[in-house]
């Protein structure tokens, strides 16, 4: 038996609570599937140590501030899970979980939801799915050769799993950076990185950030000549624990190894490092396999949007996934705005 509802939002993580708050405004009839137990998206499965790179008040969903933690400027991923179960009880918003979305069919006017808990019928979609359930890791010769252990940013919890140890750390990103700056202290690290890291002033935060990504939307949206986006700031907010490793000395950085052997790296000059794991902090893809019934890719495997709307499906719109589908879209503060945009336009269309 089928469930008909006019919007499903697929991913109950920042991005689908705040479609889901834009849904409610506008009077919209909704229902959020996700595939965790419990509420927190990928905020649930980050390492113990990990800090926002904005403080609380920056750091918020539509409609209610983030509360501040106590002791910290920059809130640990508990935090953001407590807020985000908070933000979900207050708006009482019609959540399912855990269920998994398995694939979105066109179905006449409508677009069929096949769930492993049965099936919805809606009049549009909004993919908020996210990247977490799908790690990158890029092609280097030798990975299936080294013998120790190999992870993914997804699957790093603390530097207790690794004291005393040999890690590579490979990544420049902010990822990157608070990992080798955890391990740091415990291990022997070798933090690898294509290009020089690229830290941000110290007084730089994700505050800049945002305002950053905000003029760069507002150039575009009035044709102007487009600034460049965050990363002509730098690469790394240097939070707190990574500032303090910095200026500790901990953090030299090596250039990117050419492959793995046995029992470790090698670089392009021959010479090598032994490790007994490596952590491969090289980002994610958006995770977005359940929509692969609707053939929507192009020629270089992506789906075009104007805005959040597919191209070639306006009845599917996609929310959260980084600037591709909004500036600072994959961002706490940055999701609202692209929310908003998408409740209006899904609302004009169904009148
Ligand atoms: P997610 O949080 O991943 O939620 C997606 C939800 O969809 C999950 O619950 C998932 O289980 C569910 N789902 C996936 N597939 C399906 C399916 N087929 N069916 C049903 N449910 C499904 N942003 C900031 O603002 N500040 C920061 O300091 C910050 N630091 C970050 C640090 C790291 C290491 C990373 C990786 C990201 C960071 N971000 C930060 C970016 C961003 O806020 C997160 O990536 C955020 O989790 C994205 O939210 P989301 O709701 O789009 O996706």
């Amino acid at each position: 038996m089928s469930r008909r509802t006019q919007v499903v939002v697929i991913g109950g993580g920042q991005s689908g609570l705040a479609a889901g708050y834009h849904l409610r405004r506008l009077g919209l009839d909704f229902v959020v599937l996700d595939a965790q137990t419990t509420p927190g998206g990928a905020w649930q499965h980050t390492w113990d140590s990990l800090r926002l790179f904005s403080p609380a008040a920056y750091s918020s969903l539509p409609g209610r501030l983030m509360p501040a933690q106590s002791g910290e400027t920059y809130p640990d991923a508990q935090h953001v899970v407590e807020y985000l179960t908070d933000y979900e009880k207050r708006h009482e918003f019609p959540v399912e979980r855990p269920v998994r979305v398995l694939g979105v069919h066109r179905d006449g006017v409508l677009l069929r939801v096949e769930t492993d808990s049965g099936t919805w019928h809606a009049r549009a979609v909004i993919s908020a799915t996210g990247s977490w359930l799908r790690p990158f890791l890029p092609a280097v010769p030798g990975r299936a050769v080294f013998e120790g252990r190999q992870l993914h940013t997804v699957e790093y919890r603390s530097p207790a799993d690794f004291a005393g140890q040999c890690v590579i750390v490979v990544g420049g990103g902010n990822s990157g950076a608070q990992i080798a700056a955890d391990l740091a202290p415990s291990t022997d690290l070798t933090w690898v990185t294509q290009r020089p890291p690229r830290f941000l002033a110290d007084d730089i935060d994700g505050r800049a950030l945002f305002d950053v990504a905000t003029s760069r939307r507002r150039a575009l949206d009035e044709g102007r000549t487009d600034a460049g986006g965050v990363t002509s700031l730098g690469d790394i907010v240097a939070v707190p624990p990574v500032r303090e490793a910095r200026d500790r000395g901990l953090l030299a950085r090596r250039p990117m190894f050419t492959r793995l052997n046995s029992g470790g790296v090698e670089w392009a000059d021959g010479t090598r490092a032994e490790a007994d794991a490596i952590i491969w902090c090289t980002g994610f893809r958006p995770a977005l396999s359940h929509l692969a019934p609707l053939q929507l890719r192009g020629r270089r495997g992506h789906i075009a949007t104007s805005g959040t709307r597919a191209l070639s499906e306006p009845r599917l719109h996609l929310l959260g996934y980084g600037d591709w589908t909004g500036p600072a879209s994959a961002t706490l503060i940055g999701v609202g705005r692209p929310a908003r945009e998408t409740a209006r336009e899904i609302a004009e269309r169904l009148g």
